[in-house]
């Protein structure tokens, strides 16, 4: 028997127009790949009803999805061109992962919750995303095997930047990453690695992450 899909197209399209270009996303390749990534498919189904609302929505694993308009801003904070190689720790759903990999040349997600590599790699593979690559383990450490990154993203918070990731950045690339403490507001910040290695720090304001937890992040509760 068939089943009937919903179609989200057109709240697609009413996402991407309100909470991302009326908040000042504006490059176009940005806005094009948050339309073309169906993040229906990304949450369970009963979720799948709010998939465009302006929010985080529960995960496996009680995780969450984050905010699309967060995803966006942390995506263009990074600068990301074709072609680049992109570490995104904290992978979760693979939503991030997949608006990721439609502007970037190859993507690489690392996840700590066993739970959510299963499902994330099920659905990237079954919607065809074929430059996404979900590694399990502490992303604190980076993903060593897979460096050098030509950015980071980390879609979790903790007290400092993790000392791998800026060993595993190039030179001129940007880590993106909440920083604080867990349960309040952390400060997203943009770091870049000049070319003496040092970081160039942007504050780019007050986001709510879950902790990053790992070796170079929080204890897990
Ligand atoms: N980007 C994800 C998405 O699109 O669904 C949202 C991820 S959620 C906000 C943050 C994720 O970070 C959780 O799935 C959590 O398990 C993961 N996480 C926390 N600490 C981690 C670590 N040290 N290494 C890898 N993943 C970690």
């Amino acid at each position: 028997m068939a089943t009937m899909m919903t179609d989200y197209t057109a709240e697609r399209q009413a996402m991407v127009e309100r909470q991302l270009r009326r908040r000042g996303i504006t490059e176009q390749r940005i806005l094009d790949a948050f339309l073309e990534v169906p993040r229906e498919a990304f949450v369970s189904p009963e979720y799948a009803h709010l998939a465009y609302g302006d929010h985080p929505l529960p995960i496996e694993a009680q995780q969450t999805i984050s905010q699309p308009y967060i995803v966006a801003l942390m995506i263009e904070a990074a600068g990301i061109a074709s072609g680049d190689k992109v570490l995104e720790v904290g992978s979760g759903s693979g939503y991030a992962a997949a608006v990721i990999s439609r502007i970037a040349g190859e993507v690489v997600g690392i996840e700590r919750q066993h739970a959510l590599i299963e499902v994330s790699r099920e659905r990237l593979e079954r919607l065809g995303y074929d430059n996404v690559g979900i590694v399990e383990g502490d992303g604190t450490r980076g993903c060593p095997e897979e460096a050098p990154f030509d950015a980071i993203l980390a879609a979790a918070s903790g007290s400092h930047i993790p000392a791998p990731l800026v060993e595993q950045l190039s030179r001129g690339g940007s880590i993106v990453m909440p920083v604080g403490s867990p349960g309040w507001v952390q400060k997203l910040v943009k770091a870049t690695k000049r070319e003496d290695g040092s970081l160039q720090q942007t504050d780019l304001g007050g986001v709510r992450f879950v902790p990053l937890i790992g070796e170079e992040g929080w204890k897990d509760a």
